[in-house]
């Protein structure tokens, strides 16, 4: 399930791109897979607000 969404900022000048739509992605999102998993995909805007 959804955990958090935060906004994702390029860092180390790589460009990081949508999980679904391959655009620069602009957010992230973790999600809690199992009590001490994480996964963490990045989205753009439009795409966040889908995973919600
Ligand atoms: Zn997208």
């Amino acid at each position: 399930m959804l955990t958090a969404l935060r906004p994702f900022a390029v860092h180390k000048g790589k460009t990081i791109f949508c999980a679904h739509c391959g655009n620069v992605a602009t957010q992230e999102a973790l999600f809690a897979v199992d009590e001490d998993i994480t996964l963490i995909e990045r989205y753009n805007d439009i795409c966040s607000r889908k995973v919600n």
